[in-house]
This record gives C-alpha cells, sequence and structure tokens, in this order.
C-alpha cells in the first residue's frame, strides 16, 4: 500500500517550507500543493488553511485534516466539508506572546492615553491628563482560550482588575470568570476595556454589535484580535460617533483586505492593522503541526481536535 499523501492548501501561506519540512523529517510522505492533486484517492492527509468548497469532500481516502491556524472557521464555512473526519486546529504554534503583546499595546496605549499625549505633541502642548491606576481599570476579555487566558493572566500581573468571558467557568489567578448569556451582562458592564479573542462560531458571529456596544460602561475601548466576522463594522463606527466607545484598534474585519471605502480607514479613534496581530512562527508552527501529524499516525490523540458541536 501507497504512503501518506499530505494535500497543502493555502491561499496565504508559501507550501515550500512545509514541502521542506515533511521532506527533511517525513520523507516517506508524498506532499502535494493544492490544485495539484494528482489522483484524489491518494490523498489521506490535509494541511489547510483556505481551500476551495467541495474539495476536501472529494477525496475519498482523507483520514484526517490540519488548519494552519488557531481558527478553523475558515474552513467548516464549506457547506459541504466532511464533518465527520478529523479536524485538527493550531494550538498555540508560536502565536500566543504576540497576540497578547498586540493586545496589550492596545490596552495599554488607550489606558495611558498616548493619543491623547501624541495630539499634543503636534500642537507643543505640555499638559498632564488625570491618570487612573490599572486597579481602578477593569479589562474585559472575551475568550479565556490558549490567546484569552495568557491576555488575561498578563493584563492581571500588570496590575489591571481584568474579567474574562467564556462558555465554561475559568480559574484563573486574579481573573474574575463570567459565563453563558446572564454573566455576559454583568460582564459587558463592567468592561471599559473590552478584548475580544473568541472563535468565530455560529453563536459568536456578529457579536461586536450595537446591542453589545451599549451594555458596555460607556466612553471606553476596543481590542478586536479575534475574527472579522465578529465584528458589525456600521455598528462600530456608529457607537465610535455617539461616544459610546472611545476607541479602537482592530485586526479583523468581515471583509479582508479591509475595502478602500471603509470609514475605519480614516477613523480619528481607530487603529487598523492588516490581520497582523500573530503571524505564524514558522518553527514552532512546523513542530506544532508535523507533532500532531505523527500522533495522528501512530494512532495518539493530536491537540487541539475540534468539537464541531460547538464550532471551535
Ligand atoms: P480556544 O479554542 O483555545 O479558546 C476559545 C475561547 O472562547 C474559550 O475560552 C471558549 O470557552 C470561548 N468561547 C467559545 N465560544 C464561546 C461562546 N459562545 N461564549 C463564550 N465563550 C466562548 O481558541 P484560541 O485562544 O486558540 O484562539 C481564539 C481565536 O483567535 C481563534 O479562533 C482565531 O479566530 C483567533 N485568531 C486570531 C489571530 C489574529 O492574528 N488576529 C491569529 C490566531 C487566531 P471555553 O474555554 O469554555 O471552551
Amino acid at each position: 500500500m501507497a504512503g501518506p499523501t499530505l494535500l497543502f492548501a493555502s491561499n496565504i501561506d508559501d507550501p515550500a517550507p512545509w514541502q521542506a519540512l515533511f521532506a527533511r523529517e517525513r520523507p516517506d510522505v508524498e506532499f502535494r500543493v493544492f490544485p495539484d492533486l494528482g489522483d484524489p484517492a491518494d490523498i489521506t492527509h490535509a494541511l489547510v488553511w483556505r481551500i476551495p468548497d467541495g474539495v476536501l469532500a472529494s477525496l475519498p481516502n482523507l483520514q484526517a485534516v490540519f488548519s494552519l491556524g488557531a481558527g478553523i472557521d475558515q474552513i467548516i464555512r464549506d457547506p459541504a466539508f466532511p464533518r465527520e473526519k478529523p479536524l485538527f486546529r493550531l494550538v498555540d504554534g508560536g502565536l500566543r506572546e504576540q497576540m497578547t503583546e498586540y493586545a496589550l499595546y492596545g490596552v495599554l496605549n488607550w489606558h495611558r492615553q498616548m493619543d491623547r499625549y501624541r495630539a499634543q505633541q503636534a500642537q507643543r502642548e505640555w499638559r498632564m491628563l488625570e491618570a487612573v491606576h490599572p486597579s481602578q481599570r477593569t479589562v474585559g476579555v472575551m475568550g479565556l482560550g490558549v490567546f484569552g487566558s495568557d491576555i488575561a493572566l498578563k493584563l492581571a500581573l500588570l496590575g489591571f482588575d481584568v474579567i474574562g468571558w467564556s462558555r465554561t467557568p475559568k480559574e484563573l489567578p486574579g481573573v474574575e470568570s463570567f459565563t453563558g448569556e446572564t454573566g455576559l451582562d454583568e460582564f459587558l458592564g463592567r468592561s471599559e476595556i473590552l478584548v475580544n479573542i473568541l472563535p468565530l462560531t455560529d453563536e459568536t458571529r456578529g457579536i461586536l454589535n450595537a446591542k453589545l456596544f451599549d451594555r458596555l460602561p460607556g466612553g471606553g475601548a476596543l481590542v478586536h484580535l479575534g475574527r472579522g466576522g465578529h465584528l458589525v463594522e456600521t455598528d462600530l463606527v456608529a457607537a465610535l460617533d455617539a461616544g459610546r466607545l472611545d476607541w479602537a484598534m482592530l485586526d479583523v474585519f468581515p471583509t479582508e483586505p479591509l475595502p478602500a471605502e471603509s470609514p475605519l480607514w480614516n477613523h480619528p479613534r481607530v487603529l487598523v492593522t492588516p490581520h497582523i496581530a500573530a503571524q505564524a512562527v514558522s518553527a514552532a508552527a512546523e513542530s506544532a503541526i508535523l507533532g500532531n501529524f505523527n500522533r495522528f499516525e501512530r494512532g495518539e490523540e493530536p491537540t487541539g481536535r475540534v468539537d464541531l458541536s460547538v464550532g471551535y
């Protein structure tokens, strides 16, 4: 019987380093790059960021799908995705520190009023603004998984009053845990700075909407590094313009690249970044994915098995 054949498919990732990795570490694996499938019946595993709808379902001997990213919404949005096949996301993969840096930058930038000082600097204006001690500043982290828990813990170490929202309760030192729709009310009502790092699922799609912005204390900040599909862009612009929110730092958008006509580009109180909160660190991502591939082949449980019943 022929050995394993891995299909690589991504519209953003260069296949070359992955091909070199498998050639070096698993020379027995045949590496094919989409769209050069060869005989679809040969393909046993898929390593995917995005692949056109229906392709995975057309592979009769596919055993497992590995995501090149921490999220899998871009894979399972294919209506024909073979839901019975095991799907594994990238857990951390060297992204965690970068995600935390990004979130901390956003929180600290707004907390320390750096945009106001920059505007004063432009006017050569020497003026102290009133400071807030971090213990008097509540930061709400939506999503307390691999990334959110690290963000929350590090914000707590900096002395912020940190609260978190997740599907199941969490015990993280210095972080008050809220869950479900009932917990969401108090969580949002206290979140002067809201950090969103949820996965995109049927339940979280469009969650950053007018209703949510209205439940925040008012005049605070949003740091959004989850997925574009969480955000209702027009609601955000309205919340900013009405002063419901003072500032937003956004890494992900409903349409990427962000269209030239989006009002977010030149909104004076929005910082736009082009989906760079975390960029794949090849060595860490490579070892996480190769390790998972090897575990799966040995019949051991890989990390990051996606539970499609909850969507992440
Ligand atoms: P995890 O699966 O480890 O964590 C997800 C968290 O969200 C968990 O705490 C989970 O709750 C919570 N959650 C999920 N659904 C709900 C819900 N309906 N209500 C309340 N809480 C919910 O994911 P990661 O931390 O690894 O990644 C999170 C997301 O980050 C990815 O899905 C991806 O979209 C995004 N991302 C963005 C990047 C960027 O560059 N901007 C880069 C990489 C990822 P529980 O703990 O109870 O399961």
